[in-house]
């Protein structure tokens, strides 16, 4: 699977990100590696998934699901780590 990213910088979520298409395709009975290619650094990345790789997905799958069925919301986390996620208007927006 082949996915490319224009941002100007690598980051570990877009590993992250393509190391999860990989465990669904398992999940689904396909076998394959990952290809995380940046054009605006000339840079391609092979990206596989290991042993550490599928648990760490599987226990952040059950926390997901934890948050999901939870009967309250998380609380937020601080502003200074947020300025990159889109629903920090939702979270923001009463602010005074
Ligand atoms: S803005 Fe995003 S990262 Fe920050 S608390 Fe809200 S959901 Fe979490």
């Amino acid at each position: 699977m082949h996915e490319i990213k224009k941002s100007d910088k690598k980051e570990e979520a877009y590993n992250r990100q393509v190391k999860y298409y990989l465990y669904m395709l398992e999940q689904n009975g396909i076998r394959a590696t990952g290809l995380l290619e940046y054009p605006k650094l000339r840079k391609t990345q092979e990206v596989f998934l290991s042993v550490p790789d599928r648990e760490f997905i599987e226990e952040t799958k059950k926390d997901i699901g934890n948050v999901i069925h939870s009967e309250t919301c998380p609380g937020r986390i601080p502003k200074p780590k947020c300025k990159n996620c889109s629903n920090f208007d939702f979270c923001y927006s009463n602010e005074v």
